[in-house]
């Protein structure tokens, strides 16, 4: 049996026809930017997270950009993330010429920890950009509080989380304002590149559609320097089409999470932490284990493909060489690199398919363990 971390040609099978006719009306229609399915997907996703303004960009790295540009952050700021993350929860701080600040992550969550975010705030620090790593909730309530304390804003990184909620409220609506992105793998995914960005505040929502369209309210007069940033209609009409399957789908990676659980409990590795509800949706299921590189390889020759989120951390990346860290500075993220894992993931995955996968991980600690 061989089976791929994810299979978007399975999802793609449900919904071919429904897919298929979207696309073909965009073609027919010939309006291709900011044109009705942009209008109406903005509506329909920002009512579904139950927050006044969505506003669609051209991916979820710029959507982070945007966002903290629309607040006002810049050169001389600092702005707090994790260092277990995507390249780009940290990439956008210093895109807007400021300075990422890291908050090692908790052990357990593998998302920022929240006792050790006060220390690290300083007289420059402008905002904190929680991500909400795999699909799991970060601690946001107490991040959120501790943000109100010290007056600085917060940017939650919910690119793999759409449709996970802590408490009853969609990730993304806790803060000042919510990111995320509709890369092609993301548990929301377009056929191409696309962003999002909500927010409560009527203000930002307006500098934000500004700053996607170089800064312009009316064609050709500029107000401000902007970007080109805009989620086409192709893309827009597609998750018009997925957004009325997605909370299926959430669902059922958490089913498929439940079982990976129960069918891995007791072997030497740990497992993910389901949290309460909906507070996970599992757009990754990743394990952590010292045997990580051999259970891998053990995998693959079993035909199962797996993978690993993240192998660096960021303050370890060279393109961060600059700011000074070194091996040991973020011991919990710098851990999880080297012991992360991950499953195969989908909603169209098996029970037979779980099984193989269960069975296979078994199988490879029964030899590991035998004297
Ligand atoms: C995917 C991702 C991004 C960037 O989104 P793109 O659409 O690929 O630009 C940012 N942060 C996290 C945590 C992500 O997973």
């Amino acid at each position: 049996m061989t089976i791929s971390l994810l299979d978007l040609k399975a999802q793609y099978e449900q919904i071919r026809t429904e897919v298929q006719g979207a696309i073909n009306t965009v073609l027919e229609s010939t309006k291709f930017i900011l044109g009705p399915n942009e209008i109406y997907f903005e509506e329909e996703i920002a009512k579904y997270l139950g927050v006044k303004h969505a506003v669609g960009v051209g991916n979820g790295t710029d959507a982070l950009v945007i966002a903290l540009d629309s607040l006002g952050i810049g050169l001389g700021d600092e702005v707090i993330t994790v260092p277990y993350t995507f390249f780009a929860s940290a990439e956008c701080i210093s895109r807007v010429g400021a300075k990422p600040v890291f908050v090692d992550v908790d052990p357990t969550t593998l998302t920022m920890d929240p006792e050790k975010l006060e220390s690290a705030i300083t007289a420059k620090t402008k905002a904190i950009i929680p991500v909400h790593i795999f699909g799991r909730a970060a601690n946001i309530r107490r991040i959120t509080a501790i943000a109100q304390e010290h007056h600085l804003f917060v940017v939650e990184d919910a690119c793999q989380s759409m449709g996970a909620d802590a408490d009853g409220k969609k990730l993304g609506t806790f803060g000042d304002i919510g990111v995320f992105s509709f890369f092609p793998t993301k548990n929301l995914g377009a056929y191409g590149d696309g962003g999002l960005i909500v927010t409560n505040d009527d203000t930002l929502a307006e500098r934000m559609q500004m700053l996607r369209a170089h800064g312009s309210k009316v064609k050709y007069h500029n107000e401000m320097i902007g970007y080109n940033s805009r989620l086409d209609e192709i893309q827009a009409a597609i998750l018009r089409v997925k957004l009325t399957h997605l909370d299926d789908w959430n669902q059922k990676r958490q089913d498929i999470a439940r079982k990976y659980n129960q069918l891995l409990d007791g072997l030497p590795i740990q497992l993910p932490d389901i949290g309460l509800e909906n507070q996970h949706i599992f757009h990754l299921y990743t394990i952590l284990t010292d045997k990580r590189d051999e259970l891998k390889e053990f995998l693959e020759k079993k035909g199962i493909e797996t993978g690993i989120y993240y192998p660096l951390p960021l303050h370890l990346q060279p393109a961060y060489s600059e700011l000074g860290f070194t091996v040991g500075d973020f011991p919990v993220s710098e851990a999880a690199c080297k012991r992360n894992l991950s499953l195969p993931m989908y909603p169209e995955l098996t029970d037979e398919q779980i099984d193989y996968v269960a069975n296979s991980v078994r199988s490879f600690f029964k030899e590991e363990l035998m004297p």
